[in-house]
């Protein structure tokens, strides 16, 4: 199940758009992240007027992330009068949401580590990314095709490398950033080349970029999204 994408940038480049993918299966949408710029996107496309169930996963709540989810689901909600269903494993969002003015009369609110939802098994993962914030990558699984989205995260989780090795995992989406920081909250491109042996890096997907760095990105054997 290969993804598609709204944007392909970090929080610091929104020339890219931010970074939010989205696939479609029958009348629903599922969209992953809700960050500043991808309401203008979503609205432009008309994806939330042509598809009846919207579900929009959450990997964590920095603004580039979730920034317009509170205009998605009053658009949605007031205009198009469907209720988007929100999923993210902790309550964080309920608050950020009401706060925002936006009730939970108007979206329903999946809190679950586990979702299964018109044979689709989404899964929550816990990732390292910001110490101040609970952040997680999803595994979505269609019948036997599971990928892994990272959303914001400095590494690879354990059981992730494990399951994409061993072929239960078939493609990973992974933040990457080219250079090591002394503060890590992105993938350095030299982390995913130990993890990640030469002949798997096609199944590796880079995205969430600060700059353009696809040429090494190739060179190394991996692949990046584009918009
Ligand atoms: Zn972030």
């Amino acid at each position: 199940m290969v993804l598609k994408f709204l944007g392909c940038g970090s929080a610091f480049n929104p020339v890219l758009g931010n970074t939010s993918a989205y696939f479609t299966r029958e009348n629903s949408l599922f969209l992953i992240d809700a960050g500043e710029s991808v309401f203008k996107n979503l609205f432009e496309k008309e994806l939330l007027k042509e598809y009846e169930e919207i579900y929009i996963l959450i990997t964590h709540a920095h603004a580039d992330h979730v920034g317009s989810l509170a205009s998605i689901i009053s658009y949605t909600y007031y205009v198009l009068e469907k209720k988007v269903v929100v999923i993210h494993p902790n309550d964080t969002l309920i608050g950020l949401l009401k706060k925002m003015g936006v009730g939970q009369e108007t979206y329903v609110y999946e809190q679950k580590e586990r979702l299964t939802v018109n044979g689709i098994v989404i899964d929550a993962v816990t990732v390292k990314h910001a110490a101040d914030m609970e952040c997680f990558g999803y595994i979505i699984q269609i019948q036997d095709d599971r990928i892994f989205y990272s959303g914001d995260s400095y590494e690879l989780p354990r059981k992730v490398v494990e399951e994409f090795m061993d072929g239960r995992i078939q493609l990973i989406y992974q933040d990457t950033a080219e250079f090591e920081t002394g503060r890590l909250s992105h993938c350095p491109l030299k982390t995913l080349e130990k993890e990640i042996p030469a002949e798997h890096r096609n199944r590796v997907y880079c995205m969430h970029f600060t700059n353009d760095f696809t040429e090494k990105i190739s060179e190394k054997g991996f692949r990046y999204v584009e918009v």
